[in-house]
């Protein structure tokens, strides 16, 4: 571990992410965070930003923050912190620029965003922290089960939720604000195909680096995104009587 290697405050962000991630968790098991089609209806408009903007904002640290601490240091000499970082800014440098511009999505909430930045900013600063200063991979690391398994799952898991998110928009007509029956892919098997993506995609990415920081995010990811797949999917079987029996919630043929 190098000099420059913050232990502690890493500790503190992983274990914080947790935390965070299971209050998160139980206080959607009772009411869901009030974004997209649960965006709270007395809101005055001026407290709207389109979605657009929003998710653009919100995002971005995840991608700055990181390559901000990239610009800063020399110590990125290494092929396996080098790819494994470039993986995550890949990743949000997607969900900021391209998922941002083409969202179909209604405006978001001030306040949502204001969390969603700071959450972002938190975690941008702690796998890019954690990767530059406190990991080290020799060359064999590239060779490593653990690698090349979670690299695969990181792939599947960003294809599965890329494409997902393209079944979701191509739902709407630009302007458009109505919610139909999402098919094709992932969508055949479950309700928010696009959420499981992205919880294989960290899993996977937890898993190559093999680091408490990557874990950390991982389960906060499935502890927010699983609570919430279970508000989405009680909403489509509530809204349309025609929706498909054996579609489970989150994991196909499972839950
Ligand atoms: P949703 O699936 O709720 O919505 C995605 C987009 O599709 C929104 O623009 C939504 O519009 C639209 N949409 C959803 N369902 C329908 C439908 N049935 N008919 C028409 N349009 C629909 O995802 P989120 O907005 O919660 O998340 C967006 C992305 O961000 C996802 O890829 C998700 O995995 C990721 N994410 C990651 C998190 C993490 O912790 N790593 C946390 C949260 C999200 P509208 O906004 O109007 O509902």
């Amino acid at each position: 571990m190098g000099s420059q290697c913050k232990e502690n405050v890493m500790l503190f962000l992983s274990w914080g992410l947790i935390i965070l991630g299971i209050a998160y968790w139980k206080v959607q098991r009772k009411e869901v965070a009030r974004y997209g089609r649960y965006r709270s209806q007395s809101f005055i408009s001026k407290t709207l930003i389109p979605a657009k903007v929003g998710w653009f904002l919100q995002e971005m640290p995840s991608f700055v923050v990181p390559m901000l601490l990239i610009y800063q240091s020399n110590s990125l000499d290494n092929l396996g912190n080098k790819l494994l970082l470039l993986l995550f800014c890949g990743h949000y440098f997607q969900r900021t620029l391209i998922y941002g511009c083409l969202t179909r999505g209604r405006a978001v909430e001030i306040n949502f965003v204001v969390k969603s930045f700071i959450v972002c900013s938190w975690n941008g600063y702690l796998q890019g922290h954690s990767l530059l200063y406190c990991t080290k991979y020799d060359d064999r690391w590239l060779t490593d089960f653990r690698f090349l398994f979670g690299l695969m799952l990181f792939i599947l898991g960003t294809t599965i939720n890329i494409h997902s998110d393209h079944l979701l928009r191509k739902l709407r007509k630009p302007g458009e604000a109505t919610y139909k029956i999402p098919r094709g892919g992932l969508f055949d098997y479950v309700s928010v195909a696009n959420y499981f993506g992205e919880i294989v995609e960290w899993f996977g990415y937890s898993i190559a680096t093999w680091t408490f920081p990557a874990f950390a995010f991982a389960l906060f990811t499935a502890l927010g995104l699983a609570s919430r797949a279970l508000h989405h999917h009680r909403f489509y079987v509530e809204k349309f009587q025609e929706y498909p029996k054996s579609r489970k919630a989150l994991i196909p043929f499972l839950l």
